[in-house]
């Protein structure tokens, strides 16, 4: 199979303030971003031509760039509309939004107090992150060998390019063997997130997710447990050992690119795919196109 590969596409990419054709959307090989992490992100999706919960992923994609010490050089206001400039002239009905931003060149150190802020932000069509397939039986996760890290080693709250490390091992191990993703302890132990989704766990009605208090406390999981909530279903935030799992009746995933996902499988044990994950499902699918 042949990639269609993310640098050689038709169409146009935001970049500091204007509409560079696709392929002219490039960063030379000396970026501090590129070397030393100092990149930040968003992923945001687009249905029926209208993004989702906009304000909510520009707001943290400023709040990622000032937890690395930098502030965006553009506000709220104008990342919004450059956000909505960039779905229109892409012509994206239902897609995905990469918003980036990186320290640049002027310093190639680890210091980097004058390097320039550089914002992107690209958008493709894209319908689905998990195959069909995979969605109706549930994901077959691997448990990683990495764990998250403590707050106190990296800043863990920010959607930072840095962090992916070792979710790209985590998952590529998985995939190596026959998993479709893979599921991280936290350095102390409980149970975390998988490799780009928050997880949920269904155990006698109730639902209960881990506390984000060293990942990502996505954006998609708050609003689950919004949904979840309005349907009079329990759900308890706290610190989950991995132990757990064997009183858990249902497992699914959140987040913008997975959207509410079920799990068939982690490690050895098998779930079924059970009526809160298809409620869920369901009410997250209409609830992104109001
Ligand atoms: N954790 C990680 C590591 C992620 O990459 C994502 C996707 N952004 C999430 C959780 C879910 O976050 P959200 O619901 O805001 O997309």
């Amino acid at each position: 199979m042949t990639l269609l590969s993310f640098d050689d596409r038709d169409g146009f990419i935001w970049f500091n303030g204007k509409m560079v054709a696709w392929r002219d959307a490039k960063v030379h090989v000396l970026t501090h971003g590129l070397h030393y992490g100092s990149c930040v992100f968003e992923g945001v999706r687009v249905y029926n031509g209208k993004i989702f919960k906009l304000r909510e992923h520009t707001e943290r994609l400023i709040n990622s760039g000032k937890l690395l010490g930098f502030d965006l050089p553009y506000s709220l206001e104008q990342l919004e509309t450059a956000t909505k400039e960039t779905i229109a002239k892409q012509n994206i009905v239902n897609g995905y939004i990469r918003p980036v931003a990186w320290r640049g060149s002027e310093m190639m150190a680890v210091s980097a107090q004058r390097n320039k802020i550089h914002v992107a932000i690209a958008s493709w069509e894209w319908p689905s992150y998990f195959s069909k397939e995979a969605r109706e039986r549930g994901l077959r996760l691997q448990m990683s060998k990495w764990a998250r890290p403590a707050p106190n080693t990296i800043p863990t709250a920010s959607k930072a390019a840095g962090l992916y490390m070792i979710c790209t091992l985590s998952k590529h191990a998985a995939e190596n063997e026959g998993f479709d993703d893979a599921l991280m302890l936290d350095y102390r132990g409980f149970l975390a997130e998988a490799t780009g989704a928050n997880l949920f766990l269904i155990m006698d009605g109730k639902i209960h997710t881990p506390t984000p208090d060293c990942f990502l406390d996505g954006i998609t999981r708050r609003t689950v447990m919004d949904l979840a909530r309005a349907r009079g279903i329990e759900v308890i935030e706290r610190h989950i050992k991995p132990e757990e799992l064997k009183n858990v009746q249902e497992v699914f995933l959140t987040g913008t690119a997975a959207e509410v996902t079920p799990i068939g499988q982690i490690g050895e044990q098998k779930f079924t795919v059970g009526s809160i994950t298809k409620q869920l499902m369901v009410d997250y699918s209409l609830c992104v196109l109001q």
